[in-house]
Order: structure tokens, then C-alpha cells, then sequence
């Protein structure tokens, strides 16, 4: 039997979960979820300065919209520091690491010398073989690993292929500050080794790292997990992601009314594909997702594609579950005061018998909500510019006409309303759009909305009756 696969989502909580991050954690929930294994939570906060529990707070948060869930507790990786401690001296015990006494002037000269020599900096290895009986009085030291000289270090990636790094570049990295504190890379693999980690799968802005950090396995004799570094998100023009290409966080895509399940869509095809499908439920994702099949290349960020999978996932959605997630994320959208201008019920009411109308054209949720804005409108009706030239004399006499027609039907459903207007449309001589037109400007305010029968079958007789009137006078 196969170990089961452990991966990890890593998060350093100086800020936002920003939308790479976010695809790194959906890469490893997927694989975790596709293999039956399991995805846990390191909140990498080890610097101190820079983390705060605000961001572990957005990262959390982040995570749980999107609906990737971890297994466990959240493990701080800062409360561990004892234990990085503890493995730092485990390895000065078995020779694997020593003691460095080097002054902040003495490593200072080497970053010159080598500047000078146009060469990386790099630690000369002069307290390596040193007795610590020279130890400098009143000097804290650091513990260095003791890597190897020569040869060279492999580092087989499920994505990147097999990676050498000479050991000649990679000089003896500091594991334990003077202070006692761990650097990163000690602290990494200490936890990945202690989570049970199988899988690492991060941006291949790390794949560096991973060859200093396979050094630290080996000096501890632990088997190095599994490796996937993965490319990192570029903007649209091909440009490294800036904010303009929409390197945001997380809750900026909740607030621009994306849907958890089109954003995971959406995220897991930049980097990987199952043929040349483009809608993939979770489910898909699910079976099909494989770490192996994700792609060398940098991937690009297209805010079209984000908003065409967003709006086939509304379409997708059942009615009931796009009304209560509209209660839910109103508090997150821009224009969410719309859905609180009327009782709850009465908003849960009305957006529901809306819905199927609604949904057809909405790409997002802010436009969603901008498109049920007519449902909760007060009397009369604020018209924008283009209802307003709709509704010019020859505009608001259809009105009247319609009104009155209206007045006589003994029931309000769409089809008697679709037959009173084309009737009128048809007596009038006058297209059926001339007739639908101002009747949809009077209604709702704007020149767009849900069909016209629809909006008046979802508006009600009372209500449409009176818009109708506000607008006739
Ligand atoms: N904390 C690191 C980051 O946020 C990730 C480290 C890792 O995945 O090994 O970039």
C-alpha cells in the first residue's frame, strides 16, 4: 500500500490571501482531494515583524470562501520554535552542522570581496573545521549547516523535471540565529518533515529553496518529500502580476461578484488543463486534477475568461442557492444596499420569483444585483438617460395605452400580458419592440432588464399598475 498523500498550504500572513496563493492552496487541496489524502494549514509566521494575526484572520477567511477546506488545527509555525531549536542541535550533535562566530563586519567583507570579484556572496566557510575552543569571547553564534563541498544537488520537481544545483553554490546556510531564533529554511523543513508532508507544491519562486532545503533533509537522514513547483500567475501582456493584471487578494474578487466555484474553475486552468475544457465543476476537478499534467509555462491572468466562467456558473446555479448567496455577499458588494432596501422577506420574495430572468444575463454577482435594482426601487422611478428618452410623448402614450389594456386583464400572467401587448403593438401598427420598449423603461428605470413580461408577471399587478401610471402622467 501507497503512504497516503499529506500536502500543505504555507501562507506567510503579512497580508492578504492574494490570488496566486490561492491557486497554490487549490493545487494542493485538489491533489490532496484527488489522491484521498488530506491538505493541512501552516500559518508561516515566523517573522514577527511583518505578521499579524489580522492577516492569518484574511487568509482563513479567504480560504473558506473559497470553499478549501484544511484538515486540523492551523499550525503556527512560530509556536514551534523550540522544536527547530531542538533539530538545529540534533544536527551540531551528529556533525551535520557547527557553530559560526563570524562578526556582522567579518560577513560584511565577504559580500564586498565578492562584489569586488563580480561573484554571488557567499559564506567562506571559516568557522567550518574551526575548534570552538577559538570561540570569541562575548560573540553569540549561529548554527550553520555543514553542506556538502562538491557534487552537486538534485532536485526531482513534478513539474520543473530534475533541477541540479553544484554544491559549490550553495554555501553553509545559517539554520539557528545567535538570538535562537530559525531561519526559514530550517523552520520549512523541520515542520514539513514533522506535518508528515508528502507533497510540496508552492510557486517556483521557491525552486531555489528547495535545493538548500533537500540539503537539510539529507543532514538529517529524512526523505525529502515530493516536489511540484509550479509557475507563477503573469498579467494579461505577459508582464510579472501586478495589481493592474489583478494580483489582488482574494476578497477584492468577492467583492467584484465572483463565485467561489468559477473562481476555483478558473484558477486550476491557469497552469493545468484536462483537454480543452474550459467548465469544470469541483467534482471534475476533483478526478481529473493531477499534479503531473500542470505546465512548465507561466500562465496568464485574462479577467475575460474570469468573467465568462463566472457568468456560466450563475447560469448554472440553482435559483434558491444564487438568492441566499446574494443574502450573504450583499454585505460584500459595492451596490449590496440594494438588497437592503426592503424587509428581508420581502427581498428573498422578490428575488426569487426574478431569478430565472436575472441570471441569464448577469456575469457577476455586482451585476446581479444591479439588474434586481428595479425589484426594490421606489416610486416614481429615477430614470437614467436613455429610459428617460424612451419615455417621450410618443413613449409615455403607449404607456397609457398599455396601462388601460392592462387594467382589463383578468389574469396577470405572461402570456395574457405578452398577448395584451402584441394585440395593442399589432392595432397600433407599431413593432413589437416600439411597444416593449418604453413599457420596459417605465418599469424598471433603465433601457436593459430581464424580459418585459417577466418583469411584469415578478412586479405584480398593484406595483406594475402604479409604475406604469407614475410615468403616463
Ligand atoms: N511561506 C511561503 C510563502 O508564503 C511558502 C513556503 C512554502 O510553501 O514552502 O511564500
Amino acid at each position: 500500500m501507497t503512504d497516503r498523500v499529506v500536502t500543505r498550504f504555507a501562507p506567510s500572513p503579512t497580508g492578504f490571501l492574494h490570488i496566486g496563493g490561492a491557486r497554490t492552496a487549490l493545487f494542493n487541496w485538489l491533489y490532496a482531494k484527488h489522491t484521498g489524502g488530506t491538505m493541512l494549514l501552516r500559518i508561516e509566521d515566523t517573522d514577527r515583524e511583518r505578521s499579524t494575526d489580522a492577516a492569518t484572520a484574511a487568509i482563513l477567511d479567504g480560504l473558506t470562501w473559497m470553499g478549501l477546506d484544511w484538515d486540523g488545527e492551523p499550525i503556527s509555525q512560530f509556536a514551534r520554535a523550540a522544536r527547530h531549536r531542538e533539530v538545529a542541535e540534533a544536527m551540531l550533535a551528529r556533525g551535520m552542522a557547527y557553530r559560526c562566530y563570524a562578526t556582522q563586519a567579518e560577513l560584511e567583507e565577504m559580500r564586498e570581496k565578492a562584489r569586488a570579484e563580480k561573484r554571488p556572496p557567499r559564506y567562506d566557510g571559516r568557522w567550518r573545521d574551526r575548534d570552538p575552543s577559538e570561540a570569541p569571547e562575548g560573540v553569540a553564534p549561529v548554527i550553520r549547516l555543514r553542506a556538502p563541498l562538491e557534487g552537486e544537488t538534485v532536485v526531482h520537481d513534478l513539474v520543473q523535471g530534475e533541477v541540479r544545483f553544484p554544491n559549490k553554490d550553495l554555501d553553509d546556510l545559517v539554520l539557528l540565529r545567535s538570538d535562537g531564533t530559525p531561519t526559514y529554511m530550517h523552520a520549512v523543513v523541520v515542520d514539513d518533515h514533522d506535518m508528515g508532508v508528502t507533497h510540496i507544491i508552492r510557486g517556483d519562486d521557491h525552486l531555489t529553496n528547495a535545493g538548500r532545503q533537500t540539503l537539510i533533509y539529507q543532514a538529517m537522514g529524512w526523505e525529502v518529500p515530493v516536489m511540484a513547483h509550479i509557475p507563477l500567475i503573469h498579467g494579461s501582456d505577459g508582464a510579472k502580476l501586478s495589481k493592474r493584471h489583478g494580483a489582488l487578494g482574494v476578497e477584492a474578487y468577492r467583492e467584484m461578484g465572483y463565485l467561489p466555484v468559477a473562481l476555483r474553475n478558473y484558477l486550476v486552468r491557469l497552469g493545468w488543463s484536462h483537454g480543452d475544457d474550459e467548465i469544470m465543476s469541483t467534482a471534475d476537478l476533483i478526478q481529473w486534477f493531477d499534479i503531473t499534467d500542470v505546465n512548465k509555462g507561466a500562465a496568464r491572468f485574462d479577467y475575460a475568461k474570469l468573467e465568462a466562467v463566472n457568468g456560466h456558473w450563475i447560469r448554472a446555479s440553482d435559483d434558491a442557492d444564487l438568492v441566499a448567496m446574494l443574502m450573504v455577499e450583499r454585505d460584500h458588494l459595492p451596490n449590496g444596499a440594494i438588497l437592503k432596501a426592503r424587509p428581508d422577506a420581502e427581498v428573498r420574495e422578490k428575488l426569487t420569483a426574478a431569478m430565472p430572468g436575472l441570471k441569464e444575463r448577469a456575469k457577476t454577482l455586482v451585476e446581479l444585483c444591479e439588474s434586481a435594482a428595479y425589484l426594490f426601487a421606489a416610486r416614481p422611478l429615477a430614470l437614467d438617460e436613455k429610459a428617460a428618452a424612451l419615455l417621450d410623448d410618443a413613449g409615455r402614450a403607449v404607456i397609457r395605452d398599455l396601462a388601460a389594456a392592462f387594467e382589463t386583464l383578468s389574469d396577470w400572467t405572461v402570456e395574457h400580458l405578452e398577448g395584451a401587448v402584441r394585440s395593442y403593438a399589432e392595432e397600433q401598427g407599431l413593432k413589437l419592440g416600439k411597444a416593449a420598449q418604453p413599457l420596459r423603461a417605465a418599469l424598471t428605470g433603465k433601457s436593459t432588464s430581464p424580459g418585459v413580461f417577466d418583469v411584469l408577471a415578478v412586479l405584480g399587478r398593484d406595483e406594475s399598475l402604479a409604475r406604469l401610471r407614475d410615468q403616463a402622467a
